[in-house]
């Protein structure tokens, strides 16, 4: 990068604000999945009108900039694909309003995910979507990904919740839309354009969130298996009961046994599998509901039903499941984690196949996921140093992704197109829906200088 660019970086976001060291810059190279690019220089930004400053330099330098969160991104999208510029946006941590009449908050992007809840409660409020990143993902990185979680089921995901966005267009504008209204249809459905545009479009400064009452009661439950099958099966069950549970996750044998070898959760480590269920709502109706899923559970082949009776029990659970991916990862060298989904009802299949596939390319494979949703997490494990593994690993890969789309699933439910999915969009797109994207994103950004070549590749007359 030009001495005089990196000068003006250094006069819109401060000396001390701007790395371009290479050794500075490797945290800023890659996010959680396998792709690794050193950019040109990482900038921290505080305020919108500094983004909008980059902006307008980059336009003019024709320079590529990658909005980048926390980094825990599965898809490769923080990830900068044309090197340029790193805009990290996790020092952008503000609450702005909090309006527990209108039940609304309004944030930074950078704000960790779990940030929102301790604010909300002061007003008995919660923030619904839970990512297991929720820990450390940005608010911006769960907007642009719209990010799902554990409670998806019955809470819905991120583009449920988003009411108003603040975003600094690729040229530097800056623009405010949705509203905070409960209804609101003057004009396009903007916000609902920028929510799982992965950082192509526009970069969030600020976001309202919507937010919910905290549930009066909570019931959770570990139901245990002998087949994968059985507990497939039981989750299309309890919906068509008429039961929404709020969560309703499933882990199969190599999971429990990943999860229990990292940290004793209480699961049992010979079940084939299980599924973590909670209903919650008014006391009576959340116990209510339970009943009826322990009917369910019990009328298919179930080995055991036990439900939580403390709130630490109930988290000892949670905890199991929300560390099921770094179980995972502690088992072999590396793992390959998809987000394959489909609707419930083809959720036995799914599971048959996601095996089926495994035994034919003699992988191992751990399957955890929210079950509840269709949104299985079929992990690979694996050693990326061994080219017969890997190759067998990235044919497996493309047969899951084509199953789901037999199925009438999608190739991703949360976790994006970024890089690690972009070759097989077009399956699932066909050739128009592709081109829609390219007409959407030439709007937005003719230069195509805002996280280029990620989820699908534009013509290159239309790349700077
Ligand atoms: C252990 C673990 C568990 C996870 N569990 C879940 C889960 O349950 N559900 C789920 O959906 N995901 C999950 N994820 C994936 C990941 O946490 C989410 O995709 C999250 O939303 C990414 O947030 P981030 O701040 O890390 O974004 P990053 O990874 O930094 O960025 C993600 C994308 O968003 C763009 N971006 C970031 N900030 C902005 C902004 N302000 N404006 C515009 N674009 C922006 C980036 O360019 C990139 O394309 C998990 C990841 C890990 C490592």
């Amino acid at each position: 990068m030009q001495k005089s660019h990196i000068e003006e970086l250094q006069n819109i976001f401060g000396k001390g604000n701007v790395l371009t060291e290479v050794e500075d810059m490797i945290a800023y190279s890659y996010d959680a999945s396998h792709v690794e690019i050193q950019p040109e220089a990482v900038v921290f930004a505080t305020t919108t009108p500094q983004i909008s400053q980059l902006m307008k330099l980059a336009y003019r330098e024709r320079i590529p900039v990658t909005p980048r969160g926390q980094g825990s991104g599965l898809s490769g999208g923080s990830v900068p694909l044309k090197k340029g510029v790193v805009l990290v946006m996790d020092r952008m941590k503000r609450i702005i309003d909090f309006d527990p009449a209108n039940r609304l908050i309004t944030v930074e992007a950078g704000l960790t995910t779990a940030d929102i809840d301790p604010i909300a409660a002061e007003a008995n409020l919660f923030y619904p979507p839970d990512p297991g990143s929720v820990g450390f993902s940005t608010i911006g990185g769960n907007v642009a990904e719209n990010a799902g979680g554990l409670r998806g089921l019955k809470y819905g995901v991120t583009k449920d919740y988003v009411k108003m966005l603040k975003v600094v267009l690729p040229q530097g504008d800056i623009v405010t839309m949705g509203s905070k209204c409960v209804k609101h249809v003057a004009g396009f459905n903007m916000e609902g354009i920028f929510v799982g545009s992965e950082g192509l479009l526009g970069i969030m400064t600020e976001v309202t969130l919507a937010l919910l009452p905290i549930p009066e009661h909570r019931e959770s439950a570990l139901a245990t298996f002998n087949s994968l099958d059985s507990a497939a099966q039981v989750v299309a069950a309890i919906i068509a009961a008429g039961v929404t549970p709020s969560t309703m996750e499933f882990m199969d044998n190599a999971t429990i046994n990943a999860i229990q070898n990292f940290k004793d959760c209480g699961l049992p480590k010979d079940a084939a599998a299980v599924l973590l269920i909670e209903t919650d709502g008014q006391k009576d109706s959340a116990i209510a509901e339970m009943a009826k899923v322990e009917t369910e559970v019990r009328k298919n082949d179930f080995r055991d039903f036990s439900r939580a009776k403390s709130s630490e029990e109930r988290d000892l659970l949670f905890a199991g499941r929300r560390v099921a991916l770094n179980a995972l990862a502690s088992v072999r060298p590396n793992l390959i984690l998809e987000d394959a989904t489909v609707m419930r009802s083809k959720l036995p299949d799914m599971v048959r196949g996601i095996t089926a596939i495994a035994k034919k390319y003699k992988l191992q494979v751990g399957i955890f996921g929210h079950a509840g949703d269709g949104n299985l997490h079929p992990t690979f494990l694996i050693d990326m140093r061994n080219t017969d593994e890997m190759a067998r690993t990235e044919k497996a890969v493309a047969e899951l992704f084509q199953l789901a789309i037999d199925l009438d699933g999608t190739i991703s439910g949360e976790h994006g197109i970024g890089l690690e999915k972009k070759p097989f969009l077009q399956n699932q797109l066909g050739g128009e829906g592709i081109r829609m994207l390219q007409n959407i994103k030439r709007t937005f950004d003719p230069l195509n200088l805002l996280n280029p070549g990620k989820m699908f590749d534009m013509p290159a007359e239309h790349s700077a």
